[in-house]
């Protein structure tokens, strides 16, 4: 790959998530777990930062789930994917929502070159598990969170549990998500997640469970981390 600014993208992942942007609003289709998940994770961000006021910026925010929602918050959201068809869906969602969103094309790595310490809050949920290098987007964060700004990232377990539930159970059996939506040797325990969070220089406050029952359409946070999971960080204040 000749363009630094595209290394760490996964052009099939880019594609799928393409193919499938005209279905991020329906609350009942392909992304429905990430609508039912998404007030629990906001409240959780929100509970942590208080997001009125706040600069944000939300990497590979699809069609906008969670960057709408900081924005009904109060927060001043910047969000970018690398899929260009799920931008276009966030950018006509929000105008019918009436926020102010600035929507971007671009890679986390990219737009930390641009911008560093701009945040005071970034997220980057589910997004890390498809990602060819998911360390450089936890560095790329770093960079662009300000001193005492904070982080957070979400994704899956690498286990047995977390392939049965989060794969096979979620892909084929009940169906919730595409077939292929996540590969198992990509998803992340938490132990690397940590490494990748220390080397960047960013400090790690916690990880917390997040579970979902499709039956029931609910979302619960804490327990355990054997399956989705979220972590929580911070960039420490300049000395
Ligand atoms: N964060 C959103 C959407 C998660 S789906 C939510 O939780 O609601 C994962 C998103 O990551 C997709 O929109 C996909 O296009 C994006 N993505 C995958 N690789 C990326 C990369 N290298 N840079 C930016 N976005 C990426």
């Amino acid at each position: 790959m000749n363009e630094t600014s595209n290394a760490n993208v996964d052009a099939a992942e880019i594609a799928r998530f393409e193919a499938l942007a005209d279905r991020w609003w329906d609350t009942d289709g392909d992304f429905k777990p990430l609508h039912d998940i998404n007030p629990a994770r906001l409240t959780f961000i929100d509970e942590r930062v208080g997001l009125d006021g706040k600069r944000v910026l939300d990497i590979g925010c699809g069609g906008g789930i969670l960057a709408e929602a900081m924005a009904a918050r109060g927060a001043k959201v910047t969000a970018i994917d690398m899929a260009a068809a799920p931008l276009a869906v966030a950018r006509i969602h929000q105008r019918d929502s009436g926020f102010d969103i600035e929507y971007l094309k671009s890679t986390a790595e990219e737009h930390a070159r641009e911008h560093p310490e701009r945040y005071d809050v970034v997220t980057c949920l589910e997004m890390l598990e498809h990602v060819p290098d998911p360390s450089l987007v936890v560095t790329a964060c770093s960079r662009l969170v300000r001193p005492g700004g904070q982080v957070f990232f979400s994704t899956i377990n690498r286990n047995p549990k977390a392939w049965v539930m989060a794969i096979f159970g979620a892909e084929y059996v009940l169906r919730l998500l595409p077939r292929g939506t996540h590969e198992y040797g990509k998803l992340i325990r938490p132990s690397e997640m940590a490494e990748w969070i220390r080397a960047a220089e960013l400090e790690l406050h916690g990880f917390t469970g997040m579970h979902y029952n499709p039956f029931t359409r609910e979302c619960r946070l804490g327990g355990n981390v054997h399956v989705n999971y979220l972590a929580h960080s911070s960039k420490p204040e300049a000395q």
